[in-house]
């Protein structure tokens, strides 16, 4: 997660290019999916990250999250969002928000790494492996998921030393709710088209 307070990014280096995207449900809505049009980021490999800012940040939303992914399907590239209240332990409606997407064009080639969830013996939990990786900077700056599907199971990403692991999000609705009822899917072992990218650098 990013927390911050210049949304507009107007200090940003000349190969960033900014994408916003405005997000204003109409109807109760607690998980949407837009367009990127973007798909070449993924043909030819080119790092991109995402930040939902807030339309209005105030008392009433200082407890929503907007969790995100990046889903390639078809040579589409899609945004999925949704929104959790941390007071309320449960999703609730988005709020009116801009999507940003920051592209990093002319990357430093070691500055970033594509890198799939591995699974842990005991455990079996899915996580993404830092460790071989960046021998002298095991602190990636930013990660951006890009799954194949859109009905997983939402998570968030905790980053550990070594690693980053997955941690489902959990939601008192009692399974009543939209994204409780439909996005069910677990990451597997057979799931072998989910990748992160890493940004160890920027
Ligand atoms: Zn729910």
């Amino acid at each position: 997660m990013v927390v911050g307070y210049n949304t507009n990014f107007n200090f940003i280096l000349p190969n960033i290019e900014v994408i916003k995207k405005h997000c204003y449900p109409q109807d109760q809505c607690k998980f949407s999916s837009m367009e990127l049009s973007k798909n070449e980021l993924i043909t030819k490999n080119i790092p991109f990250f995402g930040i939902p800012v807030f339309e209005n940040l105030n008392s009433q939303n200082k407890s929503l999250v907007i969790g995100h992914n990046f889903r390639n399907v078809d040579d589409e590239l899609k945004i999925d969002m949704y929104s959790y209240c941390s007071k309320d332990g449960r999703y609730v409606d988005l709020p009116k928000f801009t999507f940003c997407t920051l592209i990093i064009n002319d990357p430093i080639s070691n500055a970033y790494e594509l890198l799939p969830f591995k699974f842990s013996i005991l455990k079996k939990k899915p996580f993404i492996d830092l460790k071989k990786k960046f021998v002298s900077h095991l602190n990636p700056k930013y990660v951006s998921l890009c799954l194949s599907k859109d009905n997983y199971k939402p998570f968030f990403l905790k980053q550990k030393t070594e690693q980053i692991k997955l941690k489902y999000v959990d939601c008192n609705c009692g399974k009543t709710c939209f994204v409780c009822i439909n996005k069910t899917l677990g990451i597997s072992k057979s799931e072998n088209d989910i990748e992160c990218i890493i940004y160890n650098l920027l």
